[in-house]
């Protein structure tokens, strides 16, 4: 026996339950019967035969009637239905007899017919099982075997009886072969099904995969109001999580973030995309709902999660895609790939929440060769630097400038930054740029430092290079030629991944007078041990808490918070993204030491800045 057919107590409670199911055909069947044949027995035998099997039905019913598809049978219990199969059986197949007795040769014939359907109906309805397959042929097939005695005692010859005994027989194999080749087709057909159910399956938490996804959304109809919404969640530093907590608690806690988004979009179906990544979808009226969509998914993992004696802090970062942001020139970027490529964009943009920017993620083809361009613009002019001033705002004065990355290509006209800053960054070509930038930068202040305008220089510096010996080494070069204060602006994200070589780094450069200032504070992973640990003169407030500060309230206390703590720390604040009056006079009442923003000034090229400094130093004079 092939373990495929070997009886399980599911195959019998499946059995029972389809039995349970088709109770009334069976009782409807034996009432008919009886009627029917009543005129060949007699009223009393076939109204008899009809209350005892309508009786063992109850009873199989009653004693059955809890057993589900998923209730699994012990041995006993499932010889005990077999026995009970096995009687119901006998009952109706024992209504042969009572033809043959009563209504002669023509009742013989009646009988073989009844028992012929016993045995094809029992090869239908057996489902899975063999058990109940031999419980519903065997009875009607055992019945056969006495036919002879009422063929020869109604005339008959040996030959009819054997004839009939072999009609019942080959009813009998005939009704297995029929039962084995629907099993087999059960057995492929629910192989294709479960294949196809599996390939649609994360494996770990069971929750619909990529695939799952793509398929739901490429057949998705238009959502009657509003527009349709994907957002993709990554949580943040999974790895780290997968190492501290394990392998088969961070199943859980996926099964736990996932079941919690569920609940706050009315039991929407949460997918999983990667291994950090999960995907649910909505419909919003509009962008800005969406975003408080996503704003409530954020929030609901503020609340640790609870995994046995742990109790685990999450966070992620949650990019949003519509059908209106599809980008025209790459048909095969679907709008669950868009999703995935905002969160990217979210985090390069140190944002919790993004939605997704076709003009940021570019055109990849082209971007493929973008990085060889790169290093050739360097040589080639087609990069620059911008400087942005940043005023004392006690003095007034312009007392520092920031170099920002200009490239202005041929054909594509000017490259964003935060694009190839980024491509850079994950190609291993910043270390080139920023060596480039700083030399720039450096004698771009000593033209200044000729020209009389003394100004401190900020260089952007990536995190990715604060391990890179090499251009550490060069840095601490250009430094000794710089005409004035040489300062380094780190974004935070990159020192957590390596924070003991950053250190040391950092330690280096104030050892040799560079100034460090921590940039974009506020948004990314700011933490206040990372405030602690990190070796700074300098804390530059994000723009996205600035730029809004005449609107929000809130932002208002919030960097007013940042300017305080920076000066408990001992360190200078500087405001960017600095854009109206009143937010400049805030800052100023509020103690900020430094402002940079489109107010005072925009990014400018070299000799536009010496205009701007000479004019100013002009009217102050
Ligand atoms: P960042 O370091 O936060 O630079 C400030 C960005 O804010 C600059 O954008 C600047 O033009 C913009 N900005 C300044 N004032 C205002 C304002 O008042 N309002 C608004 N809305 N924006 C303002 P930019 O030049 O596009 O640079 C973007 C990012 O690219 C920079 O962000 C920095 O992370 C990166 N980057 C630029 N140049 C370099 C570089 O030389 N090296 C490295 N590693 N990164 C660079
Ligand atoms: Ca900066």
């Amino acid at each position: 026996m092939s373990d495929g057919v070997k009886d399980s107590g599911l195959d019998i409670a499946r059995v029972i339950v389809a039995r349970r199911a088709q109770i009334r055909v069976r009782v409807g069947l034996c009432v008919v019967i009886a009627i029917v044949f009543q005129t060949l027995t007699g009223p009393v035998p076939s109204l008899i035969w009809a209350a005892v099997y309508v009786a063992a039905q109850a009873a199989e019913y009653v004693t059955y009637r809890r057993v589900t598809p998923e209730t699994v049978l012990d041995r006993r219990a499932r010889l005990t239905f077999f026995a009970v199969m096995v009687a119901s059986n006998m009952v109706f197949a024992s209504f042969g007899i009572v033809e043959a007795i009563y209504a002669g040769s023509w009742g013989i014939v009646c009988a073989g017919l009844l028992w012929s359907g016993a045995i094809l109906n029992g090869a239908i309805v057996s489902g899975e099982s063999r058990l109940a397959l031999a419980a519903s042929i065997v009875p009607p097939l055992l019945h056969f075997m006495i036919v002879p005695y009422f063929v020869m005692t109604h005339g008959g010859s040996a030959a009819i009886a054997f004839a009939i005994m072999l009609a019942g027989l080959l009813n009998g194999v005939g009704a297995i072969a029929i039962w084995s080749a629907g099993l087999n087709l059960l057995r492929t057909a629910t192989r294709a099904s479960e294949t196809a159910r599996l390939a649609m399956l994360d494996p770990e938490t069971g929750l619909p995969n990529r695939s799952a996804v793509e398929t739901r959304f490429a057949s998705m109809p238009q959502a009657a109001e509003g527009t349709v919404f994907v957002a993709a969640i990554q949580i943040d530093r999974f790895a780290h999580l997968r190492g501290a907590i394990g392998h088969a608690l961070t199943v859980d806690l996926l099964r736990e973030v996932a079941a919690r988004f569920s609940r706050v979009l009315d039991d929407a179906t949460v997918s999983r995309l990667s291994t950090a990544t999960l995907c649910v979808d909505f419909v919003a009226p509009d962008a800005n709902s969406a975003l408080r969509t996503a704003a409530l998914l954020q929030a609901e993992m503020t609340t640790p999660i609870a995994l046995g004696d742990n109790r685990v802090d999450v966070s992620v970062k949650i990019g949003l895609s519509e059908p209106g942001d599809a980008v025209a020139h790459i048909n095969d970027l679907s709008i669950v790939d868009r999703a995935t490529i905002a969160v990217d964009q979210a985090r390069t943009a140190r944002l919790s929440v993004a939605r997704f920017d076709p003009a940021l993620y570019g055109s990849p083809g082209t971007n493929l060769s973008l990085m060889s361009e790169m290093t050739r613009a360097l040589d080639n002019g087609q990069i620059s630097l911008h400087y942005q001033p940043k005023t004392d705002l006690r003095s007034g004065k312009i007392v520092g400038v920031e170099a920002l990355i200009r490239w202005q290509h041929p054909q594509r006209g000017a490259v964003r930054p935060d694009l190839f800053v980024q491509m850079a960054e994950e190609t291993g070509h910043i270390a080139g740029m920023t060596a480039w930038v700083l030399r720039r930068a450096v004698e771009d202040q000593q033209a200044l430092a000729r020209a009389g305008i003394d100004v401190a220089m900020s260089v952007n510096w990536s995190g990715v290079v604060l391990n890179d010996a090499m251009l550490t080494e060069w840095a601490l070069n250009c430094a000794r030629e710089a005409a004035g204060p040489l300062c380094l602006e780190i974004t935070e994200t990159a020192i957590i991944g390596n924070p003991e070589i950053a250190r040391q780094t950092l330690d280096r450069f104030r050892a040799a007078g560079l100034c460090i200032s921590i940039d974009d504070y506020g948004s990314g992973l700011s933490s206040l041990a990372y405030l602690k640990n990190i070796p700074a003169d300098e804390l530059k407030i994000d723009k996205a808490f600035v730029m809004n500060m005449a609107k929000d309230p809130v932002d208002v206390l919030l960097v007013r918070s940042a300017v305080s703590l920076a000066h408990s720390l001992g360190l200078k604040s500087v405001a960017e993204g600095v854009e109206d009056q009143g937010s400049l006079e805030l800052l100023a009442a509020m103690g900020c030491d430094l402002a940079q923003g489109y107010l005072i000034a925009r990014p400018m090229p070299l000799h536009a800045l010496m205009d701007f400094m000479n004019d100013r130093q002009r009217k102050a004079g």
